[in-house]
């Protein structure tokens, strides 16, 4: 059986279609997009769920994921597609 909770938590993901420009890198103030090999990495903890970086991305590769569901009794976080029901 799985125990979760519904936190009220924003941030984003990047798909493969990033092509690595830094644009939301550069736009996102708390610094939750770091550089990394192929595409920035997100920390979750930083994001705020502004949207600014989905803004400037020019080819589309950035969604909200706007709940985390957390297992209660292992603290393990799962990022369901915006609009899904956990
Ligand atoms: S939604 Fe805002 S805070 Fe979160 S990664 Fe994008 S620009 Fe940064
Ligand atoms: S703005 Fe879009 S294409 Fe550019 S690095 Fe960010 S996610 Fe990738």
């Amino acid at each position: 059986m799985t125990l979760t909770a519904v936190l009220d938590l924003s941030s984003v993901r990047i798909s493969e279609r990033c092509t690595a420009c830094g644009n939301c890198i550069i736009t996102c103030g708390p610094l939750a997009l770091l550089p990394a090999a192929n595409k920035p990495q997100v920390v979750d903890q930083r994001c705020n769920g502004c949207g600014e970086c989905i803004e400037v991305c020019p080819v589309g590769a950035i969604t909200e994921v706007d709940q985390r569901t957390v297992d209660v009794r292992t603290d393990e976080p799962t990022w369901p597609v915006s609009g899904q029901t956990p």
